[in-house]
């Protein structure tokens, strides 16, 4: 399927004509509007000490490897989109691996660094993943989380319409803990983005005053905090000037909550999830109630402990009953150990999950001894089949965990006590009016 039927497939006819409009008003026939808008959204966030994390087609990067290069020398991550703009559901395994192959070449002729994949309209598959890990990509960043901000009710049945196509086209998943943050399948990170995008947003539902866009980001910024999760905020630099004043309001409510939010990109998140993967506690016992707990890990570890008692080290008010502890060997005092428990017959995969999520376990416990742990499971099934009953199973897991009133130690999700992770990311689908056009031939 080609752009030009794709989109009047997904968007609808008076859509697309829509969009022909303004593919006029936002590109040029030269680099200069976009490169523009890239160089205000690299400043806005330099004034706030991050950079943004770009992905673009690897035909694309070959057309403007100066401008990129440019982008690149100001700080902000590249990341691969595709050889092309396509989507690659509609690709055999083979042939995915056969485009990527062929993009990484490109990125490698043109000397841009890389670590990240992100599909053309999220449009990942399982052998999208396959694919990812075989030729070595750190990251990828296709799952879109949906944040019901906006009240549909309020559209025409034409844009509700037109918004249900997107988020079937972006396979969008629900809003849980969980899906807000990243994790692990292999090799590979999987970083969620958060949707409504600004396609949706402009485009489908047609919110143009850059207020309102600012309370909408606003609105999934304080989600995201409330969860400890992770803002994959992603805008094409074509509406970039106009998303300006959104992503100032955004990043002064970031800088606004109580705990800091970590404004960064999605290599260093991807970094640091791989680094965080490894920290544990050891806990050895001293006599009833105190026991002596060694937290191996990094120096930006974030340490947290509910409902209990640190000996000779002070704990900070971090959130709810979360207290955050600088030390990295202390003695603690509570009325069980702070830590989780797994039966004989819980698969290793539950084990694998919590210590993913930063909680210590102790496995193979027999049920008479429940009661020395914060929280016992007996979950011989594991933790579903297919993604779905994954999701909803590990999302429903940790919400019971989080709701514990026992007392449990914990790493925090985000480096140096932040609370949540705020990424600006972008594809940059097309450069120049040349770009577009040449779009609808090379997905033939
Ligand atoms: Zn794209």
């Amino acid at each position: 399927m080609n752009l030009v039927s794709f989109s009047i497939k997904t968007k609808g006819v008076a859509n697309f004509a829509r969009r022909l409009r303004t593919v006029f008003t936002r590109f040029g026939f030269s680099e200069r509007r976009t490169r523009r808008a890239l160089l205000i959204a690299i400043q806005t966030l330099q004034s706030h000490g991050s950079a943004p994390t770009y992905f673009i087609p690897a035909v694309v990067l070959n057309r403007h490897p100066k401008l990129i290069a440019e982008i690149a020398s100001r700080g902000a991550e590249i990341g691969i989109h595709g050889y092309v703009h396509n989507d690659y559901r509609t690709l055999s395994a083979e042939q995915q691996y056969a485009q990527t192959g062929k993009a990484i070449e490109i990125f490698k002729q043109r000397q841009i660094d890389f670590a990240g994949f992100r599909n053309p309209y999220l449009g990942w598959n399982e052998a999208s993943l396959d694919v990812f890990r075989r030729l070595g990509f750190c990251y990828e960043t296709n799952e879109a989380v949906l944040h019901e901000v906006v009240n549909l009710q309020h559209f025409s049945p034409m844009i509700q319409s037109g918004f249900a196509k997107s988020l079937a086209l972006f396979q969008a998943i629900p809003c849980t803990s969980y899906t807000l943050r990243p994790h692990m399948e292999g090799t590979l990170v999987r970083i969620p983005t958060s949707i409504p995008d600004d396609e949706m947003t402009f485009d489908r539902l047609r919110i143009t005053n850059p207020q309102e866009v600012g309370r909408i980001w606003s609105e999934v910024m304080q989600r995201v905090y409330e969860r400890e999760g992770i803002y994959t905020l992603n805008y094409h630099p074509e509406r970039g000037i106009l998303c300006n004043q959104a992503l100032e309001q955004l990043l002064a409510f970031a800088s606004s909550q109580p705990l800091p939010v970590w404004l960064t990109r999605l290599g260093e998140v991807a970094r640091w999830w791989q680094e965080r993967l490894a920290f544990r506690f050891h806990f050895t016992p001293l006599d009833a109630g105190r026991w002596t707990v060694q937290a191996n890990c990094t120096e930006q570890a974030t340490i947290l402990g509910r409902y209990l008692d640190i000996e000779e080290h002070s704990l900070h008010p971090w959130s709810g009953p979360d207290q955050r502890i600088e030390a990295r060997e202390f003695i603690v005092r509570a009325p069980c150990l702070p830590c989780l428990a797994l039966s004989p017959r819980t698969p290793v995969e539950v084990e694998d999950f919590l210590h993913e999520q930063g909680y210590p376990v102790a496995a193979g416990v027999e049920e008479q001894a429940h009661a020395d742990y914060a929280c016992y499971f007996d979950l011989p099934d594991g933790l579903g089949t297919n993604r779905e009953e994954q999701r909803n199973l590990r999302s429903e897991l940790l919400q019971k965990i989080e709701a514990l009133e026992a007392p449990l130690l914990r790493f925090g999700y985000w480096p140096s006590g932040q609370r949540a992770a705020l990424a600006i990311s972008g594809d940059i689908d097309s450069v120049t009016i040349q770009d577009f056009f040449l779009r609808i031939i090379e997905v033939r």
